[in-house]
């Protein structure tokens, strides 16, 4: 095991986020490579403070193959006032491939066979997630991790959410991002109605990233217009079905569209989904 932070070695940066950095750190005992992210905080986090908490008791939860491994947390005081601020560590399965972000980058688009793999993995670790109760609730390129061997994992559990046995108030917009949000997140006067619990807003989003996989940038709207929340909102919340390319198969369509039901009481669960044809493919 992992029993001290100084017998890790800083080797690079991975990625930068809303609350700290994540490294790319040397196990010197084991010469075994992890990931570190480090959230710190101080007097005017204390928001991010509760985030990290969050993450930190889903993380600890969670043993799947579908989600990202956490193998030690270090707490280093969450709000140490006298010395500026403490910090709160993870260290985590280091994931070869980057995120499914950088991938995009790269290869711009993927082909339907890689999606369909990507969808199968990324329904898998949420199916997990919610029978523990869990919402994601930031389901992104960036938060889906691929290893070397090309598999996908679920990552970043800093707005997820344990739903409690009440209801959860699905208007804080200003958290995860707006543009993988769904409509009723995003406005659920209008299309939340008896919205119990926010597991369908996890699926909306697996729709938008397997959408943008196919077509190579944020679907949802043009690629040259600009994502700025007005935009957003009118897209997500009013416009039609986005078009899907003619060469996509009937089955990935149909899968897509089913994702992307406006009314999340006729979206598919990810149960469902499960056993969609999309995600079932012999190859
Ligand atoms: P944030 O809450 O700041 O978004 P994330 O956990 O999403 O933090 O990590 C930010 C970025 O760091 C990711 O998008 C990814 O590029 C990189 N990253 C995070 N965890 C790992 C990991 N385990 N292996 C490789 N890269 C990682
Ligand atoms: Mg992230």
């Amino acid at each position: 095991g992992i029993d001290n932070l100084s017998d890790l070695e800083k080797m690079a940066v991975l990625g930068h986020g809303t609350g700290g950095t994540v490294y790319k750190v040397l196990h010197k005992k084991t010469s075994s490579i992890y990931a570190l992210k480090v959230l710190r905080f101080n007097q005017n986090t204390i928001s991010i403070c509760r985030q990290a908490a969050r993450e930190a008791e889903i993380l600890k939860r969670v043993d799947s193959q579908y989600i990202i491994r956490c193998h030690a947390v270090f707490d280093n005081g969450f709000i140490d006032t006298d010395n500026g601020g403490g910090d709160l560590c993870f260290v985590m399965e280091y994931m070869e491939g980057g995120s499914l972000h950088d991938v995009l980058r790269a290869r711009q688009r993927l082909p339907e066979h890689v999606i369909s793999g990507v969808a199968r993995r990324v329904l898998e670790g949420l199916h997990y997630l919610h029978s523990m109760q869990i919402v994601h609730r930031d389901i992104k390129p960036s938060n889906l991790l691929v290893n070397d061997k090309g598999e996908v994992k679920i990552a970043d559990f800093g707005v997820s959410h344990i739903v409690a046995g009440t209801r959860e108030a699905c208007h804080d917009s200003n958290m995860g991002t707006c543009a993988y949000m769904s409509p009723e997140r995003f406005d659920p006067e209008r299309w939340g109605g008896d919205n119990a619990n926010g597991f369908a807003g996890d699926v909306w989003s697996l729709g938008v990233v397997v959408l943008e996989c196919y077509v190579g940038h944020f679907p949802l709207i043009g690629p040259a217009q600009k994502p700025d929340w007005a935009t957003l909102m009118c897209a997500i919340c009013f416009g039609e079905m986005p078009e899907i390319p003619e060469t996509a198969s009937p089955e990935f369509r149909s899968f897509i569209r089913w994702c992307l039901e406006k009314d999340w009481r006729k979206r598919g669960t990810v149960g469902e989904l499960l056993g969609h044809a999309f995600v079932n493919r012999k190859c």
